[in-house]
């Protein structure tokens, strides 16, 4: 088993890209994509849907989820069950690293880093990474409710009492769809990071020390 996966449309479309197990360090992920760890930029994720353009800052310390690189610096977000999505544009070499939980499907972040890395969707590609799968991810009416309400009512795949069985991966979907992706140029890396314990860190298995999956993309 390689210490990352990769998605067949970004590495046919020429993206250097990875999104980790957890067999891979933050070095071995930076070395996957043909650059240094210092070229590989993060930011404070807080669950929001604020998109951060990557330039001479610093950008560690700014609280955002999803960075957008146009230059010579690669982007990363880390995840743990959370939906990691790449994205790239063929046209201008642009690139966005996303991270989406529910909280961030229901913000809008995946529609909102599209808006500020392409005008034109017509050559951008996506790949959706590894996360807490259908199979595993309940929630709550509630969550389900919301989440139902920024996608469409399929992603609710069970219900059980008062829980829901909720496919974050096909909302995320829903959604990079409605921002003018189409279903082609869409990529899941169906990973299920609950079930699979022996390659891949899971908030809800682990717990709050659980470690993170690394997922980055460098722009050409
Ligand atoms: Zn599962």
């Amino acid at each position: 088993m390689p210490i990352v996966l990769r998605a067949t449309l970004l590495e046919s479309a020429g993206f250097p890209h990875a999104f980790s197990t957890r067999a891979a360090t933050f070095e071995e992920v930076a070395r996957a994509i043909d650059t240094e760890p210092a070229h590989v930029r993060r930011v404070k994720q807080v669950h929001s849907a604020r998109v951060v353009v990557v330039g001479d800052d610093a950008t560690e310390s700014i609280e955002a989820d999803a960075l957008v690189s146009r230059g010579e610096e690669a982007v990363a977000v880390q995840t743990a069950d959370c939906l990691p999505v790449l994205v790239g544009d063929r046209r201008t070499g642009a690139v966005s690293a996303i991270h989406a939980g529910w909280r961030g499907v229901v913000a809008g972040i995946v529609p909102n880093a599209l808006e500020v890395l392409a005008r034109s969707r017509q050559d951008v590609v996506a790949a959706i990474g590894p996360c807490i799968g259908a199979c595993c991810f309940e929630v709550g009416e509630d969550v389900a409710e919301k989440i139902v309400t920024a996608s469409d009512p399929t992603i609710v795949v069970r219900r059980a009492g008062e829980k829901a069985f909720v496919d974050l991966r096909r909302a995320a979907r829903i959604q990079l769809a409605r921002a003018g992706i189409a279903n082609e140029r869409i990529e899941d890396v169906v990973r299920c990071t609950y079930c699979e314990e022996d390659l891949f860190f899971s908030y809800r298995r682990d717990g709050a020390n659980a470690g993170r999956l690394i997922s980055a993309i460098a722009p050409f």
